[in-house]
């Protein structure tokens, strides 16, 4: 097996497009499974991980720049502002996969139960695919376009993951069989744009690929209006609301049986993560009123 090392984005994009059968490898905790368990064999690989290209986080103008090789340790140290995020970089793995693993792999996988994915769908982030023709930036809902497929090129690598500075609270929250080193059952990120007056939740686990619920964000932005809780955050939000709330957003899901749950408990687990979600920003936006 050949293995390419670049240590310039420019050099890997060269590689990229000259050895399009190479497969890039960050972090290795997705790949190198695969690998040990005969399931895939390239022919080459090609290194991501030294592209200095690919360890940024910037912001500018409102808006925050993720390089893919970001790992999900760093994520927790230097992205404390970003509560969603930070709490799925959390609930990866152990602290092994944390120091390894990258959001690049997360998207390069495009599993329906990546962790950091429901958060980058509420983010309404775009990925930025780079190949030796120039750059594209790629709504996330365009890049995952099914269960582990992705509109990666195969020419391209995924440099970043960019979006606008989340203007409230959010979370990210999972069901698996344990806390721990687990797969999630289900999994919820919530994000309020306070200043849009908007609310918007996406569902891990629970599809081919991430679903966001529309009809639960509609429905929530509303009983905020209705409640006078987008204008005062102490005003309070009727409990029958934040369980309509967690119906819709479950409503959304389309679950399947498999060993790690059945279908009804993953759609149950949607509506009690969303509900909680919710009921933790009101709590967030309480607190901060003082
Ligand atoms: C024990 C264990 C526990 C785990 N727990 C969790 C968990 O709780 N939650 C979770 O979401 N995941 C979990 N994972 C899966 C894995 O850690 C994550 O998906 C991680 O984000 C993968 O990142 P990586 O850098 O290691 O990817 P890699 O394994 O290096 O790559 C993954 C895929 O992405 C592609 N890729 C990587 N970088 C790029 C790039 N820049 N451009 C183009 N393609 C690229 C690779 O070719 C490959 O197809 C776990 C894995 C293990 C082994």
């Amino acid at each position: 097996m050949e293995v390419f090392r670049p240590s310039s984005l420019y050099e890997a994009l060269e590689v990229r497009a000259a050895h399009p059968q190479a497969i890039p490898i960050a972090g290795g905790t997705d790949l190198m499974v695969e690998l040990n368990f005969g399931r895939r064999r390239p022919e080459a690989i090609l290194d991501v991980s030294r592209l200095p290209e690919l360890q940024v986080i910037g912001r500018e103008d409102g808006r925050v720049t993720l390089g893919a090789g970001v790992t999900y340790a760093r994520i927790i140290r230097e992205l404390a502002d970003h509560p969603a995020l930070a709490q799925a970089a959390r609930t990866v793995g152990s602290p092994q996969i944390r120091n390894r693993g990258t959001v690049g792999g997360n998207l390069g996988t495009a599993s329906p139960a990546g962790d950091s994915l429901p958060v980058l769908a509420v983010y309404d982030a775009e990925v930025v695919a780079a190949s030796t023709a120039g750059t594209r930036r790629i709504p996330w809902r365009e890049f995952l376009v099914g269960p582990k497929r992705n509109a990666l090129a195969p020419d391209e690598l995924i440099v970043a993951v960019e979006w606008r500075q989340p203007d409230g609270p959010g979370s990210f929250s999972k069901v698996g069989t344990r806390n721990a080193m687990v797969i999630a059952i289900a999994g919820v990120s919530l994000q309020l744009d306070t200043a849009a007056r908007r609310i918007r939740i996406a569902l891990g686990s629970v599809g081919p690929t991430i679903l966001r619920a529309p009809e639960a964000e509609a429905f929530g932005a509303g009983i905020l209006d209705e409640s006078g809780a987008w204008a005062d955050p102490r005003a309070e939000v009727p409990a029958d609301a934040l369980g309509r709330f967690g119906e819709l957003a479950a409503a959304a899901a389309r679950p399947i049986d498999d060993i790690r749950g059945t279908a009804a408990y993953r759609r149950h687990a949607c509506a009690v993560l969303a509900r909680r979600a919710l009921t933790w920003a009101l709590d967030d936006r309480r607190l901060a009123a003082g």
